[in-house]
């Protein structure tokens, strides 16, 4: 599995096998994460604060996103003001948990490496970084 795939299907940074956020998904805890990879050990939340950053990300990242979306529907389409935002909200609130799960695991995938042999060493230690 490649970088990319890991962080597309929220799998563990580590040994790309594990899954970083709880199954099944829960509408209530959308952002629910086990303590630790149940494959190789790997910590979901290395150290307090962990995911701030990736607030900052997903806020730089969808603000783009979304002006680009509102540009294209208004000069492109030529849309009204109103019926171009009307379309960003409910794409929005569409694609809320996606963008959401999709920033922590960004943030957890930039910072913690991959290790081909992780896997094979399980989960027995606990590993932060
Ligand atoms: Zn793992």
């Amino acid at each position: 599995m490649n970088w990319l795939s890991s962080v597309w299907n929220y799998k563990c940074p580590r040994c790309r096998k594990g899954d970083i956020f709880t199954k099944p998904f829960n509408f209530s805890k959308p952002l629910d994460m086990p303590d630790t990879c149940t494959v190789c050990g790997q910590k979901t939340m290395p150290e307090p604060g962990f995911y701030y950053g990736s607030m900052f990300l997903s806020y730089i990242a969808t603000g783009f996103l979304y002006i680009g979306i509102v540009a294209v529907l208004i000069l492109g389409f030529h849309m009204s003001v109103e019926k171009a935002f009307l379309i960003l909200i409910v794409f929005v609130a569409l694609t809320y948990f996606k963008t959401a799960r999709l920033a922590r695991s960004i943030w957890i995938h930039i910072m913690v490496k991959y290790d081909k042999n992780a896997a094979e060493l399980g989960s027995g230690r606990v590993r932060t970084f």
